[in-house]
């Protein structure tokens, strides 16, 4: 008896899909979703015993692995002396500080529970800041399921091949501009249009939900510089890129400085926290200093920030980001010279420990180009890659990850099991 398919037709009663999660359903790749039931380092085991080496890294935050001890024994710590107050707490202010000093630009900085309520207050925060309402989002780019960002949204809502979502209304919907990613010619056209209408503009620094896209060399300078001429908010949404990319996000990467930042996943270590910070002037309208409400009665939950802490600490480690991006180049150039030899199109691109696998001879630089991919490759690479114990996204639109605790161990397996399910492409 396959113990997935069993737990998954259970859980389809009691649970619209069986998931809590649209992209966790596989059904953009087929076969029932994996029921994990441990996870260890870089590896998770499902309901049938079944061993996977773990690219998703539930989906970004576990830059350290499953059950890093330090993280499990901080959250043991913590929940034994209250799990949750209301009221505040000194580690608040401790992870505060410390993301304020890894990240400047966050000269303030309010936690919430997840990206979703980040970029949610983040877009309402910059409307309350410049009295405007338009803001301009990029298709493909996914900032959580916040009605006014669910307007051409990448990850799951494009995996569904529905990027606009049944019951946000049009008025609402109408407010969102859309613009193709690394395109200068849109950009400055629509601020041309309507600049001084325009509050926000919301961007993924590095596309991940839409696969892995790159912006181009002076996309991100000249969108501070557009954003800056017309008294727009430039919003970094780091949920998946802050921490992850290198210690202090895609922004030093850049070099840019956003007025607001989002952060989600790693911040975390796991636990359901995310951060909304930026230019303390923007940040000093919110409730209760300022006219703009947002609350939440678990936002700066006491176990969670202990895990954050103990998450970032260890971020900030010798050559963390070196031997992430090692680890990512090596599996990504692997892939390449297997399909290479095999006569197949694919390309791959990785930054810190984030990577993007595509079925097609270029890099893609927008959702057009990303949509462009060989799809059926992507599955059968999905379902043999599964096969052979090696757990990637369930979706070509999706970003991977990799954690420090990926070794030699992992990566020889991985391309052994990725030579074998490539070849057989080759062969059909
Ligand atoms: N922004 C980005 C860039 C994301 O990748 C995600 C989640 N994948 C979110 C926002 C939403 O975060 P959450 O799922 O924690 O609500």
């Amino acid at each position: 008896m396959d113990q997935n398919q069993h737990l998954f037709e259970r859980a389809q009663q009691v649970i619209p899909g069986g998931v809590n999660s649209p992209v966790r359903a596989f059904r953009a790749v087929g076969g029932s979703p994996k029921f994990m039931v441990l996870g260890v380092g870089p590896r998770v085991w499902d309901a049938n015993g079944q061993e996977y080496i773990d690219y998703v890294c539930s989906w970004g935050p576990l830059l350290h692995g499953h059950a890093h001890p330090l993280i499990v024994k901080a959250v043991c710590e913590a929940a034994q002396l209250g799990m949750s107050f209301g009221a505040p707490t000194e580690g608040e202010t401790q992870l505060a500080e410390l993301i304020a000093h890894l990240m400047p630009h966050l000269e303030q900085i309010r936690l919430t529970s997840s990206g979703t309520e980040a970029t949610m207050s983040a877009i309402r925060l910059a409307r309350g800041f410049t009295g405007r309402t338009k803001i301009v989002k990029f298709d493909g780019c996914y900032h959580g399921h916040g009605d006014a960002l669910l307007v051409k949204a990448g990850a799951g809502a494009l995996t569904f091949g529905q990027p606009d979502s049944g019951g946000v209304p049009a008025e609402l919907a109408r407010h969102t501009l859309v613009l193709p990613y690394n395109d200068e010619q849109a950009l400055r056209q629509l601020f041309a249009q309507c600049g001084d209408q325009i509050a926000a503009v919301i961007i993924e620094p590095i596309a991940g939900n839409m696969n892995m896209v790159l912006p181009e060399p002076g996309y991100l300078s000249l969108l501070r510089q557009v954003t800056q001429e017309y008294g727009t908010l430039l919003i970094f949404d780091e949920v998946m890129t802050g921490f992850r990319v290198a210690l202090g996000g895609a922004q030093s990467l850049y070099a840019i400085q956003p007025d607001l930042t989002t952060l989600g996943k790693v911040v975390g270590g796991g636990m359901p926290l995310a951060v909304l910070g930026g230019r303390r002037e923007v940040m000093q309208y919110w409730a209760p200093v300022g006219p703009v409400y947002q609350a939440g009665t678990l936002s700066g939950n006491p176990v969670a920030v202990q895990a954050g802490l103990v998450n970032l600490m260890l971020a900030q480690e010798p050559m963390v980001y070196e031997k992430l991006q090692e680890y990512a180049s090596q599996m990504i150039q692997g892939l390449q010279d297997i399909a290479r030899e095999t006569g197949i199109a694919f390309t791959g691109c990785w930054v810190g420990g984030m990577f993007g696998i595509h079925f097609q001879e270029n890099l893609p630089k927008n959702l057009e180009q990303v949509k462009q991919a060989n799809l059926a490759h992507f599955n059968e690479f999905f379902q043999g890659m599964l096969q052979g114990g090696v757990y990637l996204a369930p979706s070509a639109y999706e970003a991977g990850f990799v954690s420090t605790v990926h070794g030699a161990n992992e990566l020889d397996q991985t391309l052994t099991v990725a030579r074998r399910v490539i070849q057989s492409l080759g062969s059909k």
